[in-house]
């Protein structure tokens, strides 16, 4: 709908996946997986909304599809949004809670190096830009943290980032999500 698909859609390729941009409900269909980019998470959510695609992308997330969720993404998932604009809701699917723009606004953007979970030990370039900050977690795991706070957390099918891999030149969190999707492992 909104935010930094063109560049998801590059790297999910370079990974060897085919890959659809979701504009409708129809265009669930068939789908592998689902990668909710970053952006303007209240943008997003409305224009879902609109197009009435907010509900069946809910339920097709319920019912197991594989997604990957950057940044705003994390935010349009999250059970708890904290300095959500008026009247904007996470969908509840994933249990964290999350302070939009939590990292500040002086320091809208900053890169850092993360240690992730099952993808080996070289760090991650973590590509920050009015990220989200994870304030409190649930049920859902934590695979990188920054500065005491998780930056990464997996809950059954769904992962959850709140920097931007398709931004780093790092292939590695894609490769990883389209062999689990092709898989259907987390089916
Ligand atoms: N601050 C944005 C939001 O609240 C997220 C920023 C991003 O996705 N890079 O949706």
């Amino acid at each position: 709908m909104q935010g930094a698909f063109a560049e998801h859609v590059r790297a999910l390729e370079a990974s060897g996946a085919r890959t659809r941009l979701v504009r409708t409900e129809s265009d669930l269909d068939g789908l592998d997986g689902l990668v909710l980019p970053g952006g303007e998470s209240t943008t997003m959510t409305m224009l879902m909304e609109r197009v009435g695609l907010l509900a069946p992308l809910r339920h097709a997330i319920e019912k197991g599809l594989p997604v990957l969720a950057t940044c705003a993404g994390m935010i349009v998932l999250a059970r708890e949004v904290t300095d959500a604009m008026a009247g904007q809701e996470g969908m509840g699917l994933l249990d964290i809670k999350v302070r939009r723009n939590g990292y500040g606004r002086q320091v809208d953007s900053f890169e850092a190096g993360l240690q992730i979970d099952g993808i080996g030990d070289r760090d991650f370039p973590g590509v920050f830009i009015r990220a989200p900050l994870v304030e409190s977690i649930g049920d859902a795991r934590v695979i990188a943290s920054y500065e005491g706070h998780p930056v990464a957390v997996k809950q059954g099918h769904i992962t959850a980032l709140c920097f931007h891999p398709e931004l780093s030149g790092d292939l590695r969190l894609h490769r990883e999500f389209v062999r689990m999707a092709a898989n259907g492992s987390a089916r």
